[in-house]
């Protein structure tokens, strides 16, 4: 059968970019397998649970994202065949490639906390994490008045680190705001050591707990959730002591790993427990097959998972399968860069942008980024957006 070109698994933030930069780049036959007809802005939700965005903001027809002159191929992939050069399809097609994109972004285990599939959208419990339930986090935080509200981050990786208390502290300014902010016992539930990956930021993030008055757990996760009893046990890392906890609402975010199809492929790398695909860190090209590249939320790096990485990593991606195509070592490198916009209040933000090394890496010097920022709130709220349809999923920024 005929091998496509070019397949790209997956018409997410990284599949989309990846596309858009082979095809001005002049690369013919390149096939994107996307099964969802709709595309997710997922930074959004983020605002849609505090309350400052609509959620039909943060979606688009797939369609309209797809770059011209690629082919989607509305399916799903099952499997794929690195050395046969095939991936199989859902509907029973296989597909046969000369070179792979591996972009399907990575799984939420909503199953890896007992109970927890089982209250989420319900029971006062809701996520960021997926458009079903991100307006409930809205109208909960809305709606209450006093009690007891618990944010969680589940340990392992995640996509966008901070998401997990960036919700916390909107629902704070919130409550504060309405006054009601000492009748509400807010936990923060975190299993690293600190509340943030680079010290100058955790710093900062501590002083803007201390000022709601949140109680920060840190080297803990939610283990269980009891849904009728509004009940959730946390478990601390340290020493494995166990506390249940009765809220009056929750903001849970699952546990996160590989697609089961990635983790059991031989394209997953054998050092990482949850299954992500191999990488190079530099070249991003897989390190057993010349052919293969992955970015994204799949990829089995180490720096945190963002949107905000991938866009540093789409031109990687695409100058370094231009160059294995004309047979030549790839020549691009990825640093590591990611960021983070940490929202700490209805109106303020801080930017933290790190490397593999956790150097910061500020896209704009001359400004202070170890600051709560109103400017740098402005740009989440109203340049990012924007610049993510026009610039980033077209391959221009
Ligand atoms: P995705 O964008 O998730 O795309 C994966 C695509 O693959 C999807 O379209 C999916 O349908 C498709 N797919 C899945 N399985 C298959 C299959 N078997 N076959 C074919 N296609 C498949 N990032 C930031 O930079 N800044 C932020 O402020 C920020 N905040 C966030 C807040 C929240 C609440 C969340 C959930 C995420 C946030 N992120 C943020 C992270 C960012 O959204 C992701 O890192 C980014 O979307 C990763 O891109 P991706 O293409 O790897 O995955």
């Amino acid at each position: 059968a005929r091998r496509h070109r070019v397949a790209v698994i997956g018409g997410g933030s990284a599949g989309v970019s990846v596309a858009a930069r082979l095809r001005r780049a002049g690369v013919t036959g390149i096939t994107l397998v996307e099964p969802s007809d709709t595309h997710w802005y997922q930074p959004l939700w983020t605002l849609v649970g505090g309350g400052q965005a609509p959620l039909h903001a943060s979606r688009r027809p797939e369609g309209t994202v797809i770059p011209d002159g690629v082919h989607w191929l509305r399916r799903r992939a099952l499997a794929v065949d690195p050395d046969a050069r095939t991936v199989t399809l859902s509907g029973g097609d296989e597909l046969g490639y000369e070179n792979l994109v591996l972009a399907p972004g990575l799984r939420l285990d909503w199953d890896g906390v007992p109970g927890l599939a089982e209250a989420v959208g319900r029971d006062r419990v809701s996520s960021n994490y997926a458009p079903e339930y991100a307006p409930r986090t809205w109208e909960l935080i809305r709606n209450m008045r006093a009690g007891t509200a618990v944010f969680t981050h589940p340990s392992g990786p995640l996509k966008c680190g901070g998401a997990p208390q960036k919700i916390a502290y909107l629902a704070a300014d919130h409550w504060r705001r309405r006054k009601v902010l000492d009748r509400i016992r807010i936990i923060l539930v975190l299993p690293d050591p600190t509340l943030f990956k680079v010290p100058e930021w955790s710093r900062v993030l501590e002083g803007v707990a201390a000022r709601y008055g949140i109680e920060v757990r840190l080297r803990s996760e939610l283990t269980a959730v009891d849904g009728d009893r509004r009940e959730i046990t946390v478990t601390s890392l340290a020493d494995g002591t166990k506390e249940s906890i009765g809220y009056d609402f929750l903001h849970a975010v699952p546990p996160q790993s590989a697609p089961g199809w990635i983790r059991t492929s031989p394209l997953a790398d054998p050092k990482s427990p949850q299954g992500f695909v191999a990488a190079d860190p530099h070249t991003l090209q897989h390190p057993s097959y010349d052919t293969v590249f992955t970015l994204g939320d799949v990829a089995n790096l180490p720096t945190s998972k963002t949107g905000a990485a991938v866009r540093k990593q789409a031109p990687v991606v695409a100058a370094n399968l231009l160059d294995t195509m004309n047979g030549r070592p790839p020549s691009r490198r990825y640093d590591g860069y990611t960021s983070c916009p940490l929202l700490t209040a209805h109106d303020r933000m801080l930017l933290a942008e790190f490397d593999y090394d956790l150097r910061p890496t500020p896209t704009f010097p001359l400004i202070d980024t170890f600051k709560e920022r109103r400017d740098m709130w402005l740009f989440k709220r109203f340049v990012l957006p924007p610049a993510y349809w026009r610039g980033m999923l077209t391959g221009r920024l």
